[in-house]
């Protein structure tokens, strides 16, 4: 028997996590599993709040795909297209031509990207908060701007680079508002010229509530603890325009803010535009609760989709609720789907997804936390406890944890790094500028 060529669009959570199951589970004459991703790593992003406030090394928040997933081919490139019809992607490698990828099960896993509005001046001033790429900017452009307002005599100048803007409150916006105040607030000792009062730390959330995840009163806890610490916390409020960084707020307030981060949410990959796949009106790909792609009632034999691109129904509650997009549904679904695919691969019927959310952990900077699990609330240095040993042993690879923990260690003995590496941003720069001084040498003997 040929084996069946499973092809996974994503290496993220679901695809990391389908990827590894259906390599150990199924023989190689059974199956050959081919993983196309963009980025050589899966990018562990509960962790992200953490690399950007510098508890732990960017790197250690991701996981090779290379070193991990040694048993299926590794494509570095874009899905850009799926003819499931065909039964052929499209893949866009780093470099090079596209070319056509033939398979017979196809796990769609692109995640999601930031859901922005066309606000005025955010396409320009803003920045998103779900790439490794962007943590480490986000660190470097905070710690600069600590540089810059103590480097200045103008008090404008000063105001703007010390102003920080956050928009949305779900627990990526929170999460990283909170952990980059602590961060700053850590560095500021290193500042004689600044005082923490002239920090301006800004959260614009447009409902009137924060951390939707957990129970009011933990939402209200949260803001209760950001507002102790000096936050301006904005509830009912939104982002009306930010051209040149004059940011307007629907509260009739405006200020200037060097740093505009969007956190209000996200929307599934638009590469699915791009497939023959059927979708839902919120552009998630319609699945059935065994992960099986299926379109006005009927399986799309052969498609399998998970996590924050699809809409897979939550049989923990009434019909028409849906699984949330977060990392505790993406990776048990990817485990689900690997099973049943290794199940109608073998002739048997595939089985049901049913996971009820046990609830969120969120961290507030260090020692300092909210969290609700299965009912039960958790606040300040115990729910940070129960955030680092939950995500502690939810990130893949022993390897990782090892080093999450000895992070963490050092940053406990020695203090976090709090030094800003913006020439990472722009290496080439001083090199350009050596170039140019140096007189061209054409025709000189
Ligand atoms: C800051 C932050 C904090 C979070 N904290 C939590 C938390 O505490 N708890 C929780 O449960 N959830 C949390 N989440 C949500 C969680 O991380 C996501 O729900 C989860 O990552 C979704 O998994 P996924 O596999 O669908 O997508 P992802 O993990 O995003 O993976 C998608 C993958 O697809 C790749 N890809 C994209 N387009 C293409 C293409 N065209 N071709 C090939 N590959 C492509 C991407 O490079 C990526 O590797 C957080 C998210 C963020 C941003």
């Amino acid at each position: 028997m040929k084996p069946q060529r499973i092809l996974v669009v994503g290496a993220g959570h679901v695809g990391l996590y389908a990827a590894l199951r259906l390599s150990k589970k199924l023989r190689s004459w059974e199956a050959e599993v081919i993983v196309v991703d963009p980025q050589p790593h899966m990018t562990y992003q509960p962790f992200l709040p953490e690399a950007a406030a510098g508890n732990i090394s960017p790197r250690h928040t991701v996981v090779p795909l290379r070193r991990e997933l040694r048993r299926c081919t590794v494509v570095a490139g874009s899905v850009t297209r799926i003819e499931h019809a065909r039964r052929t992607a499209t893949v866009q490698p780093i470099i090079g031509p596209a070319r056509e990828i033939r398979y017979d099960h196809v796990i769609v896993a692109p995640g999601s990207v930031s859901r922005t509005l066309p606000i005025p001046g955010l396409k320009e001033h803003g920045i998103g908060f779900k790439t490794i790429g962007e943590a480490i900017y986000l660190r470097n452009h905070v710690l600069d701007r600590l540089d810059v307002a103590a480097a200045t005599p103008d008090p404008d100048v000063r105001r703007c680079a010390l102003t920080f803007v956050f928009v949305g409150g779900g627990y990526a916006g929170i999460e990283a508002l909170a952990e980059m105040e602590d961060m700053a607030r850590d560095a500021l000792r290193y500042y004689p010229e600044l005082r923490p009062e002239e920090m301006h730390w800004v959260l614009v959330e447009a409902t009137q509530r924060v951390l939707p995840e957990v129970d009011r009163d933990m939402g209200a806890y949260t803001v209760a603890q950001l507002l102790k610490r000096g936050l301006d916390i904005r509830l009912d409020t939104r982002l009306e325009s930010c051209v040149d960084g004059l940011v307007r707020l629907s509260d009739g307030d405006s200020f200037r803010a060097d740093t505009i981060v969007w956190t209000a949410g996200v929307k599934p990959s638009p590469m699915l535009e791009h497939t023959d796949l059927p979708r839902d009106d919120r552009g998630r790909i319609t699945c059935l609760p065994t992960l099986q792609v299926v379109r006005d009632g009927t399986v799309v034999e052969g498609a399998w989709s998970a996590g924050d691109c699809a809409a897979v129904p939550d049989l923990t509650k009434p019909p028409g609720n849906y699984c949330s997009p977060s990392a505790q549904h993406a990776v048990r679904q990817a485990v689900r789907m690997a099973d049943n695919i290794r199940a109608v691969i073998r002739g048997r019927t595939p089985v049901e997804y049913r996971h009820r959310h046990a609830g969120s952990v969120a961290s507030l900077g260090l020692h300092k936390g909210v969290a609700q699990v299965y009912g039960i609330k958790l606040k300040g240095f115990p729910a940070w406890v129960m955030h680092r040993t939950y995500h502690m042993s939810r990130i893949p690879s022993l390897n990782r944890k090892v080093r999450v923990v000895v992070d963490w260690t050092l940053a406990f003995f020695l203090r976090r790094e709090v030094v800003a590496l913006g020439q990472l941003h722009d290496p080439r720069e001083e090199f350009v500028e050596a170039s140019s001084a140096v007189p061209a040498r054409t025709g000189e003997r």
